[in-house]
């Protein structure tokens, strides 16, 4: 048994958290596309350019109450001296006015409204007093002067005629999907999300609805992956649990990749007896690109292709199974989808508390980050041990440490990752 052990531990050869992340992104092919309403693109990544098919504004555009006027009118105007021009019509937003203004008139104008021909500027009402003229016409005093231009949006001025608007891989939101609806795209081409099957195992797992037994546990890394996958913008899928069998666990894995666009196991990648993963990935005929990561925790993350699929097999212990979905996991399908355009920018922060243990192996704590007098600071949460889930609700990031023989002192500057709807 011992001889079997050492077997499974040496033959692993452990290589960077970089170079399998490089690994995993090699690997990586994008997803098809597919068309969806514009309500359901929110969050996807657009797959096409958006390029204007008029400029916006389209029509020159008052950006005031007020009066649309010749600027030249208005240049004696002043509070002690006010120059009187005939109001000849009306424009409330979504109308056009017919006439072309003339010197000595004015057009009563709403924001948004289209500027009449032969405005040039718009004078906000706060600069103006109307009055009945003797012969019953409606005049506006003018208390000022106005520019020309001024108050107008000119054609094209936020977007020119066959400007690019979106780029292809940009993830919709806010701002993107006012465009896509500006430009009156009902349907949206998107990249497909990947359907990630989600498969647990482990002889101790009982299911949620299961009723605790002596020794058991409950599945709680199937939900905890669905919901991470869920926030990096895949489908998760959860599997039936595995049993500790080499032989069905193969079967019900391949059934997994047959069906899906991506697999994830949780648990059994380890030097235990039953770590039947392990002997998984031994005796296939994929492609076992890694199987030990320079990190703790989660060492043993596994990672290969088979049947032309990812596989990742992550630790079962929970805070070990999350940093491999948030480090490979995560990155794989933004790259399946071709969102992150934009690296994920180095958040660095200053250590608050002393971090003694050494170690070889990057360590990813799961920490709490706050801003204190406009820095960021950040300090582990609860214990730090790979199985305690209590620590990944109370944690906002995961600070990394590379490995130092003498730990992090109070002070230090590290990077972190950020979690929970900041960077998922
Ligand atoms: P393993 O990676 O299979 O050696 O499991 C390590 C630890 O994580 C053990 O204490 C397991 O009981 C626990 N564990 C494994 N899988 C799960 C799971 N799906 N949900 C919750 N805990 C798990
Ligand atoms: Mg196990």
């Amino acid at each position: 048994m011992n001889g079997r052990k050492e077997l499974k531990t040496f033959m692993r050869n452990a290589i960077s958290v970089a170079e399998a992340t490089r690994l995993v992104l090699d690997r990586v092919r994008v997803m098809p596309t597919e068309e969806v309403p514009l309500m359901q693109s929110i969050g996807r990544t657009l797959a096409v350019e958006l390029v204007a098919p008029q400029p916006m504004p389209h029509f020159r555009r008052s950006g005031m109450d007020g009066f649309a006027v010749m600027a030249a009118d208005t240049k004696q105007a002043s509070i002690g001296s006010p120059v009187s021009l005939h109001i000849v019509d009306n424009v409330p937003a979504g109308q056009v006015s017919t006439m072309t203004l003339q010197p000595g008139q004015c057009i009563r104008i709403m924001t948004g409204a289209a500027v009449p021909e032969g405005a040039d500027a718009v004078i906000k009402y706060e600069m103006t007093a109307e009055e009945s003229g003797p012969d019953g016409t409606e005049l506006c005093k003018v208390k000022g002067v106005v520019a020309i231009g001024e108050n107008v949006s000119p054609i094209g001025v936020e977007i020119t005629e066959k400007e690019t608007v979106l780029c292809s891989g940009v993830q919709i939101g806010a701002g993107e999907i006012a465009l896509l609806a500006m430009f009156g795209i009902h349907t949206v081409q998107v990249y497909k999300q990947p359907r990630v099957a989600i498969l647990a195992t482990g002889a101790e797992l009982l299911r949620v609805e299961d009723a605790l037994a002596p020794g058991r546990v409950r599945n709680s890394n199937s939900y905890m992956l669905a919901a991470a996958i869920t926030a990096f913008g895949g489908i998760p899928v959860v599997m039936d649990q595995v049993p500790d069998d080499a032989v069905i666990a193969k079967q019900m894995i391949r059934k997994a990749i047959l069906e899906h666009d991506v697999v994830v196991t949780t648990g059994g990648v380890s030097v235990g007896d039953h770590d039947i993963l392990y002997d998984v990935t031994q005796e296939w005929d994929g492609d076992l690109v890694f199987n030990k990561v320079m990190m703790r925790p989660g060492s043993p993350t596994t990672f290969g292709m088979w049947h032309g699929k990812l596989i990742f097999a992550l630790s079962g212990n929970p805070a070990a199974c999350y940093v491999g979905c948030r480090l490979f996991l995560r990155p794989a399908l933004r790259g399946m989808m071709v969102a992150d355009l934009i690296p994920e920018p180095r958040i660095m922060a200053t250590l608050t508390v002393n971090y003694a243990k050494s170690d070889r192996f990057t360590r990813f704590i799961c920490g709490r980050m706050s801003e204190q007098a406009g820095k960021l600071t950040a300090a582990p949460v609860g214990y730090d041990m790979s199985s305690v889930t209590v620590s990944l609700r109370d944690a906002n990031c995961l600070i990394c440490l590379p490995g130092s023989p003498n730990g992090y002192q109070e002070g230090a500057l590290v990077e972190i990752i950020p979690l929970k709807g900041i960077c998922e």
